[in-house]
């Protein structure tokens, strides 16, 4: 009935997912558009088999970074010129976080959120280390952030939405009242892109990093990506300074000398099979407004909840999800046998994923689930919470990727 009047119903079929699997973990690693895999072969039988290093320029390779990276930016709200395809979300964060630590050099601190994704704590306590301890990395509420601003802060670096909680941060507020103090902001959009409307020409973000093997289906590792307003282009001096952001990487000058706007940003060689892949990969946005993404996650989500409270489920499963107009594409639960639990769903097909230390997390991603999944990978989860499955020692053992 509801996938009747579901109009991304025939995503599905862009996609190749194994019979009998209920996709529940797209917000850790999409699944494989079949565009995908034709491009997998092309690029690598055809691109690099028979046409070697002439590919370079018969199929563009070297175009890639900026022409994936402009596709991207139609999926996050930016014009073209300001997003470019490359390395991963740590790599950009340090590029990025050098960058704007230079443009407010009376500044001290950068401030971020204790649950943010560790890596971008880990990278930008690399930075200051790297600095000589010249700064200091502050912790802010992540529910009160507008309050906790302050002049002495020079970057704002923030995840949209929570890896655990799937809170959602507003974006347009929070850049205006970092701006209102002179502050920087560099939003991390893992979990935004792909999944609802990103708009960051349109909030005046400054500086975003995301990464495209998540809601943008890129496939494991694929390439992440960076954007850098126009208006800080001129000013912006990134310090890994590699000979694809160079002007004219081909005349193999001895220095330095960058290239204008976006393709700074480049270090080394382009990921070309990856990247390409990647390319492939979005094709499937194409023709979609991101607001009817948005709206089929949302009725997800709903659907889910109701079938857990149908079957009783919403009693055993701690709710940890904010509400929906502040919630990104995920519900997370709590429970303690969570790990376990996601265990022997996974045993019943259902593929969802933990987050220590007592997390179930739900990923929804439309494109390629229907409503009759969700019906059906809850029953299948009321059969391992009601029948206790889940303490069966094969699934109590943690492995090394959880
Ligand atoms: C997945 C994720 C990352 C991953 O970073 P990589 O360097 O690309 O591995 C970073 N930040 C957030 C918020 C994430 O969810």
């Amino acid at each position: 009935m509801l996938d009747k009047q579901d109009p991304l119903a025939d995503k599905k079929a862009l996609f190749a997912l194994p019979d009998n699997v209920i996709y529940l973990d797209g917000n850790s690693l999409g699944a494989m558009p079949l565009a995908a895999k034709q491009r997998a072969e092309t690029v690598v039988c055809e691109q690099w088999g028979n046409g070697l290093i002439t590919s370079w320029n018969q199929h563009n390779w070297i175009g890639l970074p900026q022409r994936v990276g402009n596709k991207i930016g139609n999926l996050v709200g930016a014009a073209e010129g300001q997003v470019v395809c490359c390395d991963s979300i740590s790599v950009n964060l340090f590029k990025v976080l050098s960058a704007a630590l230079k443009m407010r050099p009376d500044r001290q601190y950068i401030a971020t959120t204790k649950d943010n994704f560790p890596t971008d704590i880990y990278m930008a306590e690399g930075l200051i280390a790297q600095l000589g301890d010249t700064h200091k990395l502050t912790f802010i509420d992540e529910q009160n952030i507008v309050d906790a601003l302050h002049e002495d802060i020079a970057v704002l670096m923030l995840t949209q939405v929570n890896f655990r909680s799937g809170y959602r941060q507003d974006m347009k507020a929070i850049t205006k009242a970092a701006h209102d103090k002179g502050i920087l902001v560099v939003w991390d959009l893992a979990h935004s892109a792909g999944a609802f409307e990103v708009e960051l020409d349109a909030c005046e973000a400054d500086f975003a990093v995301g990464c495209t093997y998540k809601y943008l289906n890129g496939g494991p590792g694929a390439p992440a990506f960076i954007y850098v307003a126009s208006r800080h282009q001129q000013q912006y001096i990134q310090p890994l300074s590699g000979w694809m952001g160079h002007a004219s990487p081909f005349n193999f000058d001895p220095h330095y000398q960058p290239a204008d706007g976006i393709k700074q940003n480049l270090s080394g060689t382009p990921g070309v099979v990856g990247m390409s892949i990647l390319e492939a990969s979005l094709e499937v946005f194409d023709g979609i407004d991101l607001c009817e993404i948005r709206n089929k996650s949302v009725a997800l989500m709903e659907w889910f909840s109701q079938c857990l409270k149908s079957c009783g489920l919403d009693t055993q499963l701690e709710s940890f999800s904010p509400p929906v107009d502040v919630r990104g594409s995920q519900l997370a639960f709590r429970h303690p046998e969570a790990y376990a639990i996601c265990q022997a769903w996974i045993a019943e097909g259902v593929i969802a994923d933990f987050r220590a230390p007592d997390i179930l997390r739900i990923g929804f991603a439309p494109l390629y689930l229907s409503f009759s999944d969700i019906a059906d990978a809850v029953t299948r989860l009321r059969d391992v919470v009601q029948q206790k499955t889940y303490l069966q020692s094969a699934f109590q053992q943690k492995q090394a990727v959880t």
